[in-house]
């Protein structure tokens, strides 16, 4: 072998392992640039995009933030299965927002992208229906039928923050309201975050009175009124003024409640009172009286929430009668199984169970047909409009007719004027409810109004 031979053997190989190096090390960086699941790539590449953006001047985009929602958290399946579910998820994103737009969160459940605004905010808002529309469509096998949304929180640069972490905070701030209050839709904006941070004072004010012995809350009753205008029962409804801010609205506390967990205490603190109250009025003025509680998912969802409420009626030496449970037909979307098992339990206790706000959400046939139910509770939505609209009339004896072929009673609410009350009555509503009756108010007030003898 020459000498020149062996330089040449030496430089090839000197050459070839450098290049080997550098696939390797190509490697590497697509390994820490891109996410072995979705093959997105990764946060820390969107920010480096978004440095690079902010730095060339004037260039506004919109920075989003798309996570996945409950449903998903909810599928039992292998790893295996999930990560195909995220794949096609992430598959069916990029088709809507082109490739290059799409990044993997250091979270497994959630997406980042970034859009030009150049198209002005109704581009965006059109991209984000299409990307909601497309997470939501059905999985077919190897994942079976299963089908989940996602919550959109975007925010815009520089419009809405100058750096990048303002941009994640807001995103976050108005993902956090889609996902969780649902007054906000997914853009944020100056008052959204004034609401999440008057949202996050009132929650600590809430969580304060909790811990201090329920202050500041009280229940109210209104009454439930039979077709010839007797009182058969009540609805207990939360009230609470909050030091400071005066009365709060159950529909702003309750949904605060319920994301930060103090609904489990306040659930069973107003359970307590209701049934204190309604033991009292049962023994001494009025023995078939009942009273209706509302109950939101996350109590359902209680592990010993059956228990909780066997020994709330056991404590106070109170039959199933004596009490009804109102929940939403969202609650029934959610974790069907569960609750089944939940609502079962009570109705073997003989606590009737009632379908709150019937008529404004998306109850199927056979969600009706398998839950236990014993009464449709039509929505104030449905009967504002009733009967000078031909179409609430439709509805409200579309309903009956369902209730009666399941074998249901119905209960009407918001009835404010007479001819509402006249009307129901003839469709054949069992139970009325409104102002026109009464506002719901104090034990004392509903006591000496509907309870005393004259
Ligand atoms: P809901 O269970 O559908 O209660 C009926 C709501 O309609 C009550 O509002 C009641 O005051 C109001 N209402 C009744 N009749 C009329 C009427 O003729 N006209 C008008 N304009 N309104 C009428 P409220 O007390 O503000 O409660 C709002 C919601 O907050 C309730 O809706 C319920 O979903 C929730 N909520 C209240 N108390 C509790 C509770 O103790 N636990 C849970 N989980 N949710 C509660
Ligand atoms: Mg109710
Ligand atoms: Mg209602």
């Amino acid at each position: 072998m020459d000498q020149d031979t062996t330089c040449r053997q030496l430089l090839e190989k000197a050459l070839s392992d450098l290049s080997r190096e550098r696939d390797r090390a190509d490697q590497l960086q697509g390994l820490i640039n891109h996410d072995s699941e979705t093959g997105l790539m990764m946060r820390h590449m969107l920010v480096r995009r978004m440095n690079h953006l902010i730095g060339t001047g004037n260039e506004r985009f919109a920075f989003g933030i798309l996570r996945l929602d409950r449903n998903y958290q909810r599928i039992r399946h292998s790893r295996d299965k999930l990560k195909v579910l995220l794949y096609v998820t992430a598959e069916r994103i990029k088709r809507v927002m082109g490739e290059g737009n799409l990044y993997q969160s250091d979270r497994g459940d959630e997406f980042l992208f970034i859009l030009p605004v150049s198209r002005g905010e109704e581009g965006i808002s059109k991209k984000v229906t299409e990307i909601m529309e497309a997470v939501r469509m059905y999985h077919n096998p190897p994942a079976s039928d299963i089908r989940f949304g996602c919550n959109v929180g975007v925010a815009i640069y520089p419009d809405h923050a100058v750096t990048i972490s303002e941009l994640e905070e807001n995103a976050e701030i108005a993902l956090g309201i889609h996902e969780e209050v649902r007054w906000g839709g997914y853009l944020y904006s100056p008052e959204i975050g004034a609401k999440y941070h008057e949202n996050n004072t009132l929650e600590s004010i809430l969580r304060n009175g909790v811990m201090d012995g329920f202050s500041g809350f009280h229940v109210a009753y209104q009454p439930l009124v039979d077709v010839k205008g007797g009182v058969i029962g009540c609805e207990a409804l939360m009230r609470w003024d909050a030091p400071g801010h005066g009365a709060v609205s159950p529909t702003r506390f309750i949904p605060l409640a319920e994301q930060s967990g103090p609904i489990v205490y306040l659930g069973k603190w107003i359970l307590y009172q209701v049934l204190s109250q309604v033991k009292i009025w049962r023994e001494t003025l009025k023995p078939d009286l009942f009273a209706s509680v509302n109950m939101s998912l996350v109590q359902l969802e209680q592990p010993d929430c059956v228990e909780m409420i066997t020994l709330a009626m056991n404590s106070h030496d109170l039959q199933g009668q004596a009490l009804q449970l109102e929940v939403t037909e969202s609650v029934l979307m959610e974790n069907p199984e569960v609750v089944r098992q939940n609502l079962l339990a009570f109705q073997q206790m003989g606590i009737r169970i009632m379908l709150d706000d019937f008529g404004t959400g998306y109850s199927s046939l056979a969600i009706l047909n398998t839950l236990p139910i014993n009464t449709l509770k039509i929505a104030k939505e449905i009967i504002d409009d009733f009967p000078g609209d031909t179409r609430s009339v439709e509805i409200v004896r579309a309903i009956m007719s369902i209730s009666e072929s399941f074998g249901f009673t119905t209960l009407a609410e918001g009835i404010e004027k007479e001819e509402q009350y006249r009307g129901l009555v003839g469709e054949g509503v069992d139970v009325l409810q409104g102002f026109l009756f009464s506002e719901p108010i104090s034990a004392a007030d509903f006591q000496n109004r509907y309870l005393s003898p004259v």
